[in-house]
């Protein structure tokens, strides 16, 4: 490099370290999330990526997370083995009785760990879409020798768009076109779909349409559905197709299972308007409490910030933010070249000034009342 482009390296470097060291990041100290205490309280903690960890009482979901981070040149060159010591260190040790785990479309960085998280809480099932119920086809345990993959029933996988029992919300996916058709990904319209309860708690889900947007520009990688199930667990990056994307209301019922107390919008990817919005008619029956929006890609949507307005919570957490080629102990960083602090000023520009927008480090934990009253965190991250 010439010296002039030895300058403008070292400017787009400070500027970039600069940047990131403004971002309002909300940090806490590890605390395990405790089951037998707060059960008024909705916790909530970042894992890093799309992972939550979501926490009403004895009610536990997770949202897929990332611990085992390979960095990307290991995604183009090499087979991507989950880091165990990794997922060992960074998931919650109290996890063990999570009843759902929500995966919002199957690439791997959305799916590659969650065998291994779910071997940690075996009674829970894995919600998503046909993609990620073929990929997990592939992890049984070998007769022969234990490899220590994960066996997971196949009664434990759940797909919420499955041919001829499809659950998912299209309500709002119709209005602007469904999302594009993608001849390996059959169906990508319907009907209302429906709410589904998860098995032996006090939880609902609900999938909605929603959409991938590509990742880089106008490069979206990794399109498409895996049409059958896999015999053998997969090895590389480009093996994980995302199939149809969800997205997800989650709600937290009374103790009569009847009535939503709690309900949080979950994203895993970024949509335009007005793919993966909630449906009015539902938004009358309870208004969103709290919506965890995923950052990644935002800038190659138009009005990334439809979300809020649409769902119109009483607090924000912006997710998938971080640079998830670094590992968690590693110095904190964003996603190269996105302008996070401008998608915090959209999404602030469309709510009240007294809603939260958060932007949490990995194992940050929040605490939320249901009631009404108190929509702040009963305790600043
Ligand atoms: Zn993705």
């Amino acid at each position: 490099m010439d010296s002039l482009c030895w300058r403008r390296f070292f400017v787009v470097v400070i500027t970039t370290s600069i940047f990131l060291s403004c971002l309002p990041i909300h940090r806490s100290k590890l605390v395990e999330i405790d089951p037998g205490k707060d059960s008024d309280t909705v916790q909530v903690r970042f894992l890093g990526v799309g992972g939550f960890y979501i926490r009403k009482g004895d009610d536990a979901i997770l949202t897929a997370p990332l611990y085992s981070n390979p960095k990307l040149p290991e995604l183009l060159k090499k087979p991507i083995p989950p880091n165990v010591a990794r997922i060992d260190r960074f998931h919650p040790k109290t996890a063990t009785d999570v009843k759902a785990i929500l995966v919002g479309h199957a690439h791997y960085d959305h799916l590659m760990d969650v065998p291994y998280v779910w071997q940690r809480t075996p009674d829970a099932i894995i919600y998503g879409n046909r993609s990620m119920k073929h990929l997990l086809a592939g992890y049984k345990r070998d007769p022969v020798q234990d490899t220590g993959i994960p066996d997971i029933p196949p009664g434990k996988v759940i797909a919420l768009n499955k041919e001829g029992a499809n659950q998912v919300d299209y309500s709002m996916c119709k209005a602007n076109g469904a999302p594009e058709e993608d001849p390996d990904c059959p169906q990508k319209t319907g009907g209302a779909g429906g709410w589904v309860s998860v098995p032996k708690s006090k939880v609902r889900i609900r999938a909605l349409c929603s959409q991938h947007p590509a990742q880089f520009l106008m490069f979206h990688l990794w399109t498409g559905c895996v049409s059958d199930p896999l015999k053998s667990v997969p090895q590389k990056a480009d093996e994980y197709l995302e199939g149809e994307t969800l997205a997800y209301l989650i709600d937290f019922m009374d103790a009569d299972n009847r009535t939503p107390l709690y309900r949080i919008y979950y994203q895993d990817a970024a949509t335009s308007p007005t793919i993966g919005q909630v449906p009015p008619k539902l938004l009358q029956e309870k208004a969103v409490d709290l919506a965890l929006l995923c950052v990644g890609s935002f800038d190659t949507v138009t009005d990334p910030a439809h979300i809020v307005a649409n769902t119109k919570p009483r607090a924000v957490i912006l997710g998938h933010w971080e640079n998830f080629f670094r590992p968690q102990d590693k110095r904190l960083k964003g996603i190269p070249f996105l302008d996070v602090k401008r998608l915090i000023r959209l999404v602030k520009a469309r709510l009240p000034e007294t809603t939260e927008v958060y932007l949490p480090a990995p194992q940050t934990l929040f605490h939320f009342r249901p009631a009404r009253a108190g929509s702040a965190p009963t305790s600043q991250p």
